[in-house]
């Protein structure tokens, strides 16, 4: 439309300069009408290539949201991770987000348009999740659906409900994660105790990339899973034994268990380094390994 409005004085001006023209043959001033003619062919070829040019930089723009200096001033008071960062790696964060919400579209289930602060809190979650690697794949996920609370079995929301979130395998829903959005906040509010739902998805996510859901994430290499497949057997064996301090949760498979390490990573990496130092390293390999290739 404003492209338009742009155009529409040019448009006048061609369109009189043409009525023109067969008076001008009909008085004899032929050289006058090829003149005005030439005109009208150069300005309509100008015109035309302009609006390609700004028609293509619209199209560019829309690949990716910008973010404002609000959503700055946000993540820097809602997201510890992002005031962390140094200058260039925060515009690297910056674009990621921007990158993820251009991609996949976040839904709350009871609002008819997603707030811009949960928009961010889930492209976060994305962002901080993935972030060291060369890339940042999130699959076939196509939506990511907000839950105002925490919800049961049957997708109902209520006081009792346990589930913060959930990545789907297969079926109908396979494009589309579940998080709730009282668990999302409170996992970034900085208090280290190495819990964040929204991480905690990011990381099944990266683990489903491979096609399946196994604990081994894409692109962790042979011999680093032939260490994380026996440090972890050892380390289920010690929280069943109740000898360790690492979330019962993740003793439900080994594909929870990375997950739950992976959040562990991410909010509390000194303390995880202290306590389970080759847990760490591996996934600290994992994660930052092949920073020299990541521009
Ligand atoms: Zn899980």
């Amino acid at each position: 439309m404003n492209t338009l409005k742009r155009f529409l004085p040019w448009i006048v001006l061609f369109f009189i300069l043409l009525i023109c023209v067969p008076f001008l043959v009909q008085n004899g001033n032929t050289g006058a009408a090829k003149l005005i003619g030439f005109i009208v062919v150069a300005g309509v070829a100008i015109a035309l290539s302009v609006w390609r040019q700004q028609t293509k930089k619209l199209m560019e723009k829309k690949a990716r949201i910008a973010l404002n200096a609000n959503d700055r001033f946000w993540l820097e008071r809602h997201i510890p991770f992002y005031k962390r960062l140094n200058r260039s790696d925060r515009i690297v964060f910056e674009d990621r987000i921007g990158l993820f919400l251009a991609e996949v579209h976040v839904t709350e289930v009871d609002k008819p348009v997603a707030d811009k602060e949960s928009c961010l809190y889930v492209a976060s979650s994305a962002v901080y999740a993935y972030w060291g690697l060369p890339f940042w794949n999130y699959g076939n996920l196509r939506e990511v659906l907000v839950y105002p609370d925490d919800y049961n079995n049957e997708k109902v929301i209520s006081d009792a409900g346990y589930i913060q979130g959930q990545v789907h395998h297969g079926g109908m829903m396979n494009n589309t994660m579940i998080l709730s959005l009282t668990a999302l906040k409170e996992g970034f509010s900085d208090h280290n105790d190495g819990q964040n739902v929204g991480v905690h998805e990011f990381a099944h996510l990266l683990d489903k990339v491979d096609g399946q859901i196994d604990g081994f994430p894409a692109g962790m290499d042979s011999d680093n899973r032939k260490i994380w497949a026996r440090v972890v057997a050892n380390e289920m064996e010690k929280i069943r034994n109740g000898n360790s301090d690492i979330n019962p949760y993740a003793l439900k498979n080994e594909a929870e268990f990375f997950a739950v390490l992976v959040e562990m990573y991410r909010e509390n990496p000194e303390e995880l380094s202290r306590k389970h130092h080759l847990l760490f390293q591996v996934l600290d390999d994992y994660f930052n390994d092949n920073k020299a290739n990541k521009n």
